[in-house]
């Protein structure tokens, strides 16, 4: 199969790569120059383990190749993949539509045959028959379907989540766009993963209806832990307590510092605003929404609590901004919102992060960026766990409280428990609902 894929985000090159990796020929496009200049030169200009060699195998084999001239992309192409970005818009929460509809009418101007119009990016129900409209009003004689397929890559396991999914879901109308989608998804079929064809609408939801799940489970065990505090409880053998249920589940049900990221906020809000306008409101998810921002806050007061509460004048070291580990994403992050609190408060802040620093360091103003765990722990009046990358899972406790001015703890992600704080010689130690 010939496949363009616009976009080369988080989602359209881990796509696009692994397009490729199944032998399909792929052409990934991006409007910004900059980002197809790197590719081109064989740079990854996202942080997603694995992705550099798997690029760079498909790209050595002729299968992989990158532009930023979309017409030459998308004459002759199989299928289409719109896989841009589909923000919040300001204001309302909607999901910001903008990027598809411009991609749609480029590629209706592109056509030259029989295509498949693939939307990968997430979009509110009803998006896919709009994109049939401007297509076909762009280019009347276009001869062409559209499908839906969302995609549930998580960022850090993307390539492994492509080539292992779950489920892959294909929404179509017609007969010859569903054939396309087999023939493209067919070293997965072969391998068994299940594959779900569904009509547009319905393909639509699913990919809401699941980060909406998701993120409620998170605000779940979130508030959960918030009542643990309160009673005395411990919030990580309630969720192995109620995980071990097989109608459960033990997924994401880690309490923490609020949920962030691409695709949570922005989702669970459209969702919300899909519901209000269908007249059948997500009453649960506007809860959750409301309890996340909560929880983020709380995390500030914890922070402030350990330190007797204020940090004005004190030194906050903290480890991990990005808004989970192995990847750069810094978007919705819970440190977009607890870090400025921090700064605001009169911290000085130290912050170290194994890659998020590219991207942060414009978002996070009068902070001191650190290579180093224990140096920026050296002097400091609290240290602050908020990313759990591995490189913070294993720290010599020890030594970093003997640095310390103040051995303070705030472990925002449970990687430690207060026994071993405590031993290791901090003279105090919070985690999150425990
Ligand atoms: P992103 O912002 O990282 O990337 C989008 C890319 O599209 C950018 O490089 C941009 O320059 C490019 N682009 C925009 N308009 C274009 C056009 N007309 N022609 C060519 N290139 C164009 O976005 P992302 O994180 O990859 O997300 C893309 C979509 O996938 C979103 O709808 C998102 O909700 C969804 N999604 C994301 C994830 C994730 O983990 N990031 C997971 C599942 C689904």
């Amino acid at each position: 199969m010939k496949i363009a894929m616009i976009g080369t985000g988080y989602v359209g090159l881990v796509s696009g790569v692994c397009l490729s990796d199944f032998g399909h020929e792929v052409v990934c496009v991006d409007k910004e120059p900059r980002k197809v200049e790197m590719l081109k030169r064989g740079e990854v200009p996202i942080y997603e383990p694995g992705l550099d060699v798997l690029m760079a195998k498909n790209v050595a084999a002729g299968r992989l190749a990158f532009t930023g001239d979309l017409k030459s992309a998308v004459d002759g192409a199989d299928a289409v993949f719109i896989a841009v970005g589909t923000p919040t818009r300001r204001g309302d929460g909607h999901a910001d539509l903008t990027y598809v509809m411009a991609a749609a009418e480029e590629i209706a101007r592109a056509l030259t045959g029989y295509a498949v119009v693939v939307t990968k990016s997430t979009v509110p129900v009803g998006t896919n028959a709009k994109v049939r409209e401007v297509i076909a009003r762009t280019a009347p004689e276009a001869e062409f379907d559209v499908a839906s397929n969302p995609e549930f890559l998580r960022e850090g396991a993307a390539i492994d989540d492509f080539m292992r999914p779950d489920r892959v879901v294909v929404g179509t109308t017609s007969e010859r766009a569903r054939k396309v989608m087999g023939e493209i998804y067919r070293p997965l079929f072969l391998r068994e993963f299940p594959i779900l064809h569904t009509d547009l609408e319905t393909a639509e939801l699913i990919k809401y209806a699941a980060n909406a799940f998701l993120a409620t489970k998170i605000t779940f065990i979130n508030e959960i832990a918030r009542l643990c505090e309160k009673v005395g409880a411990d919030v990580k053998q309630v969720s192995k307590g109620i995980g071990l249920d097989g109608r459960i589940g033990n997924k994401f049900l880690h309490a923490g510092p609020g949920y962030g990221g691409s695709c949570f906020p922005k989702d669970t809000s459209a969702l919300a605003r899909i519901g209000q306008e269908h007249a059948a409101p997500m009453q649960i998810v506007e809860t959750v929404i409301k309890v996340n921002e909560e929880v983020k806050r709380r995390m500030v007061e914890k922070i402030l609590d350990l330190c007797g509460g204020s940090v004005n004048g004190k030194t906050v070291a903290v480890l991990g901004v990005t808004f989970k580990p192995n990847t750069d994403d810094m978007r919705e992050a819970p440190s977009l919102t607890i870090v400025p609190a921090l700064v605001g408060g009169g911290a000085r802040v130290r912050v170290v992060d194994p890659q998020g620093r590219r991207e942060g360091e414009a978002l996070l103003p009068g902070v001191d960026w650190l290579e180093d765990a224990y140096r920026a722990a050296q002097g400091a009046d609290v240290v602050v766990i908020l990313t759990e990358w591995n490189e913070f899972r294993a720290l010599d406790l020890a030594r970093l409280a003997a640095g310390m001015k103040h051995a303070r703890m705030a472990d925002l992600r449970n990687v430690y428990s207060p026994q071993d704080a405590r031993a290791a010689g901090f003279e105090a130690y919070c985690g999150v609902g425990r």
